[in-house]
């Protein structure tokens, strides 16, 4: 230890001699030179600088070969092969078939159909789907549950249902399919209602039944999509008018596939129309002063019921 920092004194004062006799160089920087000469030799001394030096070669050999060291032997074979397949001069120049001079091939065109015009699926619905229509003891009242005082929907994401047919996230009564038990199974009142034709009050209290989507009597848009039928819109008072039961009462009787059913289920559905219409002309010749006043009510209604019943 002792000889250690003799020797490394020797070493300060000839770097410094050394040193000093470069005017360009302060006095810090003369320091600096000594102290890194000193480590250096410290280093040797220590045998340290030797694996260095090692370390640093084995690190630059290494670089060199990561690239071909990573890949496995038959890839590397591969690649040099791909190599002289990529060599241009080579292949034989590509050229498109109208510079060889060949002749275009002919474009399948399948009619004379406007393509912008899209084209439907027949609408046709089997005696299966006659007997799934649904049907109600009691009358539903419209736009009250799920409704506010004004007649305003009540949209409620965290605690509304949304209804398959709608598609409205709202508060109110909705339906279960008890075979489903899906998202696809819950109709707000007023749909299941005008759409269908039946009364969610007594379909929540029947442990049997089936929401359309499982009785393919669904009218919704998405469903009629899916089957390549055009979506109905609200068709509603144009199905009652009509004297039908519903808009599915009217859809799928008057398309049932057996011909006759359908001829015997519309004059019987026109006898219903002719007879609403009878009880509304009675209606308003006794009482024309309550009929005017609902006349005038409907006027009054807020925009979002308008177009209502
Ligand atoms: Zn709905
Ligand atoms: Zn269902
Ligand atoms: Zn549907």
């Amino acid at each position: 230890m002792l000889e250690e920092t003799t020797n490394n004194a020797n070493i300060i004062t000839t770097t410094i001699t050394t040193t000093t006799n470069e005017p360009t160089l302060t006095q810090y920087e003369a320091e600096r030179n000594a102290r890194i000469q000193k480590n250096i030799e410290r280093m040797k001394s220590f045998g340290i600088d030797d694996a260095r030096k090692k370390v640093m070669t084995m690190e630059s050999k290494h670089k060199n070969n990561a690239t071909t060291s990573l890949l496995s032997k038959k890839r590397v074979k591969k690649r040099s092969e791909n190599a002289t397949q990529m060599d241009r001069s080579k292949q034989p120049r590509r050229t498109s078939s109208r510079v060889r001079g060949e002749k275009a091939p002919d474009v399948f065109v399948p009619d004379e159909r406007n393509l912008w015009e899209p084209t439907y699926n027949e609408e046709i619905y089997t005696q299966r789907q006659v007997s799934n229509l649904g049907d109600r003891k009691s009358e539903w009242q419209l736009f009250v549950s799920g409704y506010d005082q004004q007649g305003r929907r009540l949209y409620d994401n965290n605690r509304g249902v949304c209804c398959h047919q709608c598609r409205q996230k709202t508060l109110g009564t909705h339906t279960t399919c008890r075979k489903c038990n899906m998202m696809r199974g819950k109709f707000c009142g007023d749909c299941i209602f005008m759409r269908y034709g039946e009364n969610v009050l007594e379909i929540n209290e029947n442990p049997e039944w089936e929401c359309p989507v499982c009785r393919d009597i669904c009218n919704c848009s998405f469903c009629r999509t899916k089957k390549g039928w055009m979506p109905t819109g609200n068709m509603y008072r144009a199905a009652i008018a009509s004297g039908y039961k519903s808009v599915a009462h009217y859809l799928v009787l008057s398309r049932q596939d057996d011909e006759e059913k359908a001829k015997l289920c519309e004059e019987e559905a026109e006898r219903v129309a002719e007879r609403l219409q009878r009880e509304e002309k009675r209606r308003i010749q006794e009482n024309p002063e309550l009929y005017a006043k609902e006349q005038e009510e409907r006027r009054n209604r807020p925009h979002w019921l308008k177009n209502k019943k």
